[in-house]
């Protein structure tokens, strides 16, 4: 079976996980603040955070720009369900905007008509950049963002990095761009909110037992942050080869009928989280018997997301969630399929992976 994702480390990590062990100091420590300065380097601000995971790095974020209860959080159905659980569990009701079927986005034109919700929180999903500035200027321009960029290390629009445009949030859980088992990151120019976020992080204490706010614990471990630092003194090889897995896959399974690859805008840098490709009505087979069949043919195809992130029974009638309609994110729900793409797919697992699609499909 050719993997979905794959963890592989490398010796490099090995190497500076033992350093760690050997320490004595596994808490927050030094490779933890190391690990902030290069991922700050890395997105081109001031200030990152390293926190526990991405889900509490899109609360902190939130929390830090004052987002709370009586605040509207306008955000894609069409993410992972943390985008959607991160708004609740700072207090804030969410609204949803539909997405664009070419590119699996936030649509700025659909935007506009949504009214003026306190914060935005784009998805940079599958590791393209959300058009950030088309979606504030479609919003007024002053709107506070939150951009989820747990999918999209390293990526640009213009020559932009992710993660500099409002406050980004990454993730670094096993399945990520960058892996750490489980991590996040929150990243800002805002020496405030970065400051907020430290004290966030850790119980709202800024001296020893000298508390400023009611804070949680959010810290990140430095045998995570040893994990972190080699993947991403390497993401530009990590991305390359990424994006040559895609553009292969691209080459391979174009001109099928039914079977959509993914559209890729000339102003970004897209980092290839997932290679994510529609099957519509025009296929052979309904996308649930592709996916079947793929992984009959030992390939590991996976579907993110199944359904709108809020169509489930724990959030139906939720008091705060907006059920706006967004037909086009629930339609693409029903169609999307991702293929292996990481770093770990070599070229003649792509051409594998081709040959089991166009058999299924033709
Ligand atoms: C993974 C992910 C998160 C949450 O990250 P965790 O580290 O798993 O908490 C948030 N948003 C998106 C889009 C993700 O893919």
């Amino acid at each position: 079976m050719i993997p979905i994702s794959a963890v592989e480390l490398g010796p490099d990590v090995e190497a500076l996980v033992i350093d760690v062990l050997r320490s004595g100091q596994v808490a927050q420590g030094p490779l933890v603040a190391r690990f902030e300065e290069e991922f700050a380097a890395l997105c081109g601000v001031p200030h990152a955070v390293a926190v526990s995971n991405g889900t509490v790095s899109l609360m902190a974020a939130l929390q830090a720009l004052g987002i709370g209860p009586g605040d509207e959080v306008l955000t894609t159905p069409f993410t992972f369900v943390a985008t959607l659980n991160a708004i609740l569990h700072v207090g804030a009701t969410v609204r949803f905007a539909d997405i664009n079927e070419a590119d699996f986005l936030l649509d700025p034109k659909v935007v506009a008509g949504i009214g003026s919700p306190a914060a935005v929180v784009p998805v940079h999903l599958y590791g393209q950049p959300a058009d950030v500035p088309a979606i504030v200027a479609a919003l007024g321009g002053e709107v506070a963002v939150v951009e989820d960029a747990a999918q999209a290390h390293g990526a640009r629009l213009g020559d932009r990095p992710v993660g500099s445009f409002g406050v980004g949030s990454f993730s670094f859980y096993a399945t990520k761009n960058i892996a750490t088992g489980e991590g996040g990151m929150v990243t800002t120019s805002d020496d405030e909110v970065a400051d907020t976020i430290r004290l966030l992080r850790n119980q709202g204490m800024r001296a020893r037992y000298q508390y400023e706010l009611a804070g949680h614990n959010f810290r990140m471990t430095d045998l995570q942050a040893a994990l972190g630092i080699p993947q991403l003194a390497r993401i530009d090889q990590l991305v390359e080869a990424r994006g040559n897995n895609a553009r292969l896959l691209n080459e391979g399974l174009s001109g099928i009928e039914g079977l959509v690859t993914p559209v890729v805008h000339p102003d970004r840098t897209h980092v290839w989280h997932q290679y994510t490709v529609r099957i519509t009505p025009d296929a052979k087979l309904g996308r649930d018997e592709f996916v079947d069949a793929m992984q009959r043919g030992g390939v590991g195809a996976g579907v993110y997301y199944p359904r709108l992130v809020h169509d489930y029974d724990c959030y139906r009638d939720h008091p705060r969630i907006a059920d706006d309609p967004t037909p086009v994110a629930r339609r693409v729900s029903g169609e999307v399929v991702s293929l292996p793409v990481h770093p770990g797919v070599s070229a003649s697992e792509v051409e594998r992976i081709v040959d089991v699609a166009r058999a299924a499909l033709t």
